[in-house]
């Protein structure tokens, strides 16, 4: 079983010619979550060949414009096809007052939005849309930002049941994969935490250089070297920076003050893509058993509001 990771922008606030507002799509046997959807996001899609119009699920990590305002375009797009599956759509606190303008937009939708917010036990996927493996979870965590934020851990358990007996004994097993995607952030002890021993972060990286640290912090975000201290701090595998301030013009420039302190950064640009997969193959396959018990799809905790247009 695999996660597949794909950085669809790299930008901040300013979309550019070759780079896209910052967002990543993960897809896991077949099902899709988009975290955030800025201008442009669903043409840096298109660019990778992939397709937006069938996510389950949209996490965003904040309202500022340029995490949202691709909603209404990708929503039109959902809508030409002919979408009927209900699409869903989580943020942090003020997720129904952000997104409402958008939604009277949409009056043309042809399926159902719902708004909910992530319990704090995160939520089991297979619980609530067909396809996704048991073990899928996807939690929200507090970020600092400069408004109401969150950021996203997104993990996946082995299915003990699924491993066979001489396989048990195997000490090197890696029981669960974890993604982070932190939105715009300063560091804080919260991304620390949900990125502990994570594969792979993509963080925010709004400047590049180390004079810039204050700059960051009093913006909400971070530089280069604080977002590689967190990976560090937390002990994750693997970095990508983004969120880039257009007026880094090659990130590349700026990554050895990320190396000096996190060795495994890469300067996240757009299209990105990393598959994680449990380090022992004989667990592929034997583990990808998706949940057949959809009963419970009607009953979705804190729904803040639906929207049924069209
Ligand atoms: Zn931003
Ligand atoms: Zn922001």
């Amino acid at each position: 079983m695999m996660i597949d990771i794909i950085l669809l922008g790299s930008a901040g606030l300013v979309p550019l010619a070759d780079r896209a507002l910052t967002a990543a799509l993960l897809a896991c046997s077949g099902r899709k979550i988009l975290f955030d959807c800025g201008e442009g996001t669903q043409i840096a899609a298109r660019r990778k060949g992939l397709d937006l119009l069938d996510v389950d699920l949209i996490a965003l990590t904040h309202y500022h414009g340029d995490h949202t305002f691709g909603l209404p375009g990708l929503m039109l797009t959902m809508a030409s096809i002919g979408r009927r599956e209900p699409l869903y759509i989580t943020g942090p606190r003020g997720l129904e007052e952000a997104v409402d303008p958008f939604l009277r937009l949409a009056d043309w939708a042809t399926f159902e939005i719902k708004l909910f917010d992530l319990m704090p036990e995160g939520l089991r996927l297979s619980e609530w849309f067909q396809g996704w493996p048991k073990g899928a979870k996807l939690t929200a965590f507090k970020t600092e930002h400069r408004v109401s934020s969150q950021g996203y851990l997104f993990s996946l358990d082995q299915e003990k049941d699924s491993l066979i007996e001489s396989q048990k004994s195997q000490e090197q097993i890696q029981r669960s994969l974890r993604f982070v995607f932190s939105g715009d952030t300063m560091a804080c002890d919260s991304l620390i935490e949900a990125s502990r021993d994570a594969d792979l972060v993509i963080y925010d990286a709004t400047y590049g250089r180390n004079d810039q640290a204050q700059t960051a912090i009093d913006h909400g975000h971070m530089n280069f070297a604080q977002a590689a201290e967190t990976a560090h701090k937390a002990g994750a595998k693997r970095l990508w920076l983004a969120h880039y301030a257009q007026t880094i013009k090659n990130p590349e420039d700026d990554l050895p003050n990320a190396r000096a302190i996190f060795e495994n950064t890469e300067c996240g640009v757009d299209g990105l893509t990393r598959s994680l997969s449990f380090e022992t193959e004989a667990f592929s396959g034997l583990s990808a058993e998706t949940s057949g018990d959809f009963g419970n799809v009607g009953s979705l905790g804190n729904l803040s509001g639906t929207y049924t247009r069209g």
